[in-house]
């Protein structure tokens, strides 16, 4: 009786943050920083082994379990692609704007990523930022391809939207998801990924908040049964959704750690660091920063591990969950 009366009591009497809300605050921030490190990490394991199937991975690296860059792309170790590239730019548009971002700002932002030459960029993208280029046009029409290029950068959004109302980060969700992706298994995937960072951050790595944030993949599996996980385990995932986002969801319901979540993904093959990225976001958000493998934190690329911390630490602060702590 006494707790639930507490913050407003606490508001109405100071109006100024308590060590209460500090500690809810620095939870806040370190599983927001899970989050977006998260990401970064299973981006960087997964590069590794994108393309390759499990079987080229059994064969090349055992268990592939190390951030050593190499893979198709030739990377440096440490090194990430388009995933982290495109979530930094989307939280970009956020930070360099002091109103909400529209599709537009979106648009300019992942323009903006794409003229600074990044190791990879997918075809959907770079097809759809071209033509707004072209056209000034922000949003692409609706299309029949579902790749998993909106969903994998989309992380920002729930740190920087926690504890706003649905609608307000729905609209938000699919505004920077129309840029390059309209359809409606995309659109479905992305508002998952978006709710399970969510539950993460708000429940942290308690028995409530792991069902809390697959109870959002149930929900998606009843609505569009394409989804669902609990079959046989998908192998060597294309970039299409459906394919991505199971062997995600397969990967986090098997594991309760961090590590065990990004490795079982990973070692799939297939679309590994996309796989990896939003396995590393979710997992990130719910078991926060000091669950990440300090050996995986130290491989990664110094500038990416301070910029994700930078952009997670300035995002949720910015959130109406870190106002109203
Ligand atoms: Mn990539
Ligand atoms: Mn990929």
């Amino acid at each position: 009786m006494l707790s639930a009366g507490w913050p407003l009591l606490r508001l109405m009497t100071t109006g100024v943050p308590t060590a209460d809300s500090a500690a809810i605050r620095l939870r806040l921030r370190q599983h927001a920083r899970g989050a977006l490190l998260g990401l970064a990490l299973g981006d960087a394991l997964g590069a590794t082994v994108e393309f390759m199937t499990p079987r080229e991975i059994a064969a090349t690296h055992g268990c592939h379990a190390q951030i050593r860059g190499g893979g198709w792309l030739r990377l440096a170790p440490g090194a990430v692609t388009d995933d982290t590239g495109m979530a930094l730019a989307l939280a970009d548009a956020w930070l360099l704007n002091a109103h909400a971002p529209a599709a537009e700002d979106y648009a300019r932002a992942f323009d903006a990523w794409m003229r600074s030459k990044p190791v990879d960029i997918g075809h959907t993208v770079r097809r759809a930022l071209l033509r707004f280029r072209q056209t000034g046009q922000a949003c692409v029409p609706p299309s029949d391809e579902a790749g998993n290029g909106a969903t994998m950068r989309c992380a920002p959004l729930a740190l920087v939207l926690l504890g706003a109302p649905p609608d307000t980060l729905a609209t938000a969700t699919l505004a920077q998801a129309r840029v390059t992706h309209h359809n409606a298994l995309t659109d479905a995937a992305t508002l998952t990924v978006v709710n399970m960072v969510q539950a993460g951050l708000h429940a942290g790595g308690t028995p409530a908040g792991i069902r809390a944030v697959m109870a959002q993949a149930h929900l998606l599996a009843q609505r569009f049964p394409l989804f669902r996980f609990r079959t046989r385990p998908v192998m060597n995932p294309s970039a299409y959704i459906v394919d991505s986002l199971r062997v995600v969801l397969q990967a986090i319901d098997l594991h309760d750690s961090f590590e065990g979540a990004l490795i079982e993904a990973v070692n799939r093959g297939g679309d590994a660091d996309t796989t990896g990225a939003i396995t590393g976001a979710i997992m990130g958000a719910l078991l926060g920063e000091a669950a990440l493998p300090e050996r995986w934190l130290k491989a990664l690329a110094p500038a990416v591990r301070q910029r994700c911390g930078e952009a997670a630490d300035a995002l949720v602060a910015r959130s109406p969950a870190w106002r109203r702590a």
